[in-house]
C-alpha cells in the first residue's frame, strides 16, 4: 500500500498544470477478491411500466457503473433487478461488481470504451481526488457526483480477542488499553476498505473522539471489504471499518462484536454517493437524468421497510453479494446484534431515501465540504484545500442535475432540498461542524494532524 503524502497547494488547485510531478499516486489495493467483473445478467424482477415522456428520451440506452458488495449498493441493483431503470429508457443498463475501490478507480480512468465503468458507487472524497488526478497517477478524470446512495449501515468491528474490555462507542475509558498494546509492541491493528475516504474517516473520528491518536497509537491498514471477515479470524487485524453486512458476519461467525454503528456517531451521516464521468453525464444528459430517475425510485423502493425482506433476497444472490439471506436481513431492519449489546430500532439501519434529516438522496455540498475538510485534518490534502473548496465542489457536486430528475419524476417539492447546506451537523461526542466555518470545526478538534 503506497501512502501519498500532503499535497502542495498547487496540485491541489483546480488548474494545477498537469505536469506536476511528485509521488501521489495511491495504488490499487490488492486482497483476495470477490468473484469480479462479470456484471449482472438477471431479467428484471418487476416490468414497470415504462416512462419515458416526450422529450425525456435518453440518448443512450446503456451505461456501466461499478459497485462493491455492501449495502451501499442496493439502490443500483434494484434499479436493475426491480426494472427501474429499463422504466425511464435505460433498458440496458450494466451493474458490475469491482473486486475492491482500487479497481473501481482504475476502472474508471479508463471508461467503459476501454473496459472499465463509466461510474458508480464511491466513498468519499474518492470522486474529487479522481478528477483531480491525487489517486489516478496525475491522469485527472473528472467526475460529477449525482445522488448519495445511502446513509448509515456501517459499523467498526472488534475481534473477540478484546471481548470484554468495554470498547464501544465511548473510548475514553479504554485509552490505557491501547497504550499498554503499543508499548508492548503489538499495536493495535484496524482497517479500512480504502485509505483517506469514508470507512477510513469512521475509524479515525470514533478513535480520535477517545483520546486515541489513529496515526501514532494505532496501526491503520486496507483490507477489501469481503476480506474482512477472513483477515479477522486468521488475527491478520484487531478492529475493522466496514459497510454492512460485513461487521454483522463477525457477530454471527462468533469472530469478533461491533464497538460502534456510524449511526451512532452521526445520525444521517453522509455515506455513499454515486458518481460519474463528467465527460458521459454532459454527453448524455438526459440517460444521466433517466439513470438518475431510475435510482431515485429504486432508493424509495429500498426505504420501505416492508421491501426488506425481498431487497435481502435479491442483495444476497451469487452474482450481487453472495452470502447467507439471513446475515443481510438484519441489519436491513435495524436489527443490530453488536456482540455485548444489542440495537433494535429502524431508525439505526441503513436508509436510502428520506431520514431525520430530510432528503438521504439529495447530495449536499455541506458534506462534500465535511469529507475534504475531514481530509485536511488528517493531512490527506494540503489545507489551503479549504480556500479553494468551493470552487471544487461547484464543478463537481451536480446537485442541480439530481434537482432536475427529481423535478421530472414528480418528487413532492417538499421533499427537493431547497439549501446545497444541510446546515451545521453535531456528531456524538458533542463537535459540531458549521459549513461556514470548517476552520471552527478544524480548530474544535483535539487530536488531528493539520
Ligand atoms: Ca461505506
Amino acid at each position: 500500500m503506497t501512502e501519498f503524502s500532503p499535497l502542495s497547494r498547487r496540485k491541489f488547485l483546480l488548474a494545477a498544470s498537469a505536469t506536476a510531478a511528485g509521488s501521489i499516486l495511491l495504488k490499487g489495493c490488492t486482497g483476495n477478491p470477490p468473484e469480479a467483473g462479470t456484471g449482472s445478467t438477471s431479467s428484471p424482477g418487476a416490468n414497470p411500466v415504462a416512462s419515458v415522456k416526450p422529450g425525456e428520451e435518453p440518448e443512450v440506452t446503456t451505461a456501466k457503473l461499478g459497485y462493491i458488495p455492501i449495502v451501499e449498493a442496493a439502490p443500483m441493483i434494484v434499479a436493475k433487478e426491480k426494472g427501474f431503470f429499463a422504466k425511464y429508457g435505460m433498458v440496458d443498463m450494466k451493474i458490475d461488481k469491482q473486486a475492491n475501490w482500487g479497481a473501481a478507480r482504475d476502472n474508471v480512468k479508463i471508461g467503459s470504451a476501454g473496459g472499465g465503468i463509466d461510474g458508480g458507487q464511491w466513498q468519499m472524497p474518492m470522486p474529487y481526488l479522481i478528477t483531480e488526478g491525487l489517486i489516478t497517477d496525475n491522469t485527472k478524470v473528472p467526475m460529477y457526483v449525482l445522488a448519495q446512495l445511502n446513509t448509515q449501515g456501517n459499523g467498526i468491528a472488534i475481534s473477540n480477542k478484546h471481548a470484554g474490555k468495554n470498547i464501544g462507542l465511548k473510548l475514553n475509558e479504554q485509552v490505557a488499553f491501547f497504550n499498554n498494546l503499543k508499548s508492548g509492541g503489538a499495536r493495535f491493528k484496524a482497517a479500512y476498505t480504502f485509505p483517506k475516504a469514508n470507512q477510513d474517516f469512521w475509524i479515525r473520528y470514533w478513535l480520535a473522539a477517545g483520546g486515541i491518536d489513529p496515526d501514532a497509537e494505532v496501526e491503520l491498514l486496507t483490507v477489501p471489504a469481503s476480506q474482512t471477515v477472513a483477515d479477522m479470524k486468521r488475527g491478520a487485524m484487531d478492529a475493522f471499518s466496514t459497510g454492512d453486512p460485513w461487521p454483522n458476519r463477525i457477530v454471527a461467525d462468533k469472530t469478533g462484536f461491533i464497538a460502534a454503528l456510524t449511526a451512532e456517531m452521526w445520525k444521517a451521516h453522509p455515506e455513499e454517493y454515486l458518481a460519474i464521468r463528467k465527460d458521459w453525464v454532459d454527453k448524455h444528459p438526459k440517460a444521466t437524468r433517466a439513470i438518475l430517475k431510475g435510482l431515485m425510485e429504486a432508493q424509495q423502493w429500498c426505504d420501505n421497510f416492508d421491501n426488506r425482506a425481498e431487497l435481502a433476497t435479491i442483495l444476497a444472490k451469487r452474482e450481487y453479494f453472495n452470502v447467507p439471506e439471513n446475515v443481510l436481513l438484519d441489519p436491513l431492519m435495524g436489527k443490530y446484534n453488536l456482540g455485548e449489546r444489542t440495537i433494535d430500532d429502524k431508525s439505526m439501519a441503513v436508509l436510502y431515501w428520506k431520514d431525520s434529516k430530510g432528503s438521504v438522496s439529495y447530495p449536499y455540498k455541506s458534506h462534500d465540504l465535511w469529507f475534504l475538510t475531514e481530509s485536511v485534518r488528517w493531512g490527506f490534502l494540503p489545507k489551503e484545500t479549504l480556500a479553494n473548496a468551493k470552487t471544487l465542489i461547484d464543478q463537481v457536486n451536480r446537485e442541480d442535475i439530481w434537482k432536475q430528475a427529481a423535478q421530472e419524476l414528480g418528487i413532492a417539492a417538499a421533499d427537493i432540498p431547497t439549501s446545497t447546506s444541510r446546515g451545521v451537523e453535531e456528531f456524538f461526542d458533542g463537535i459540531k461542524f458549521d459549513p461556514e466555518k470548517p476552520q471552527a470545526y478544524l480548530d474544535s478538534l483535539k487530536i488531528k494532524k493539520v
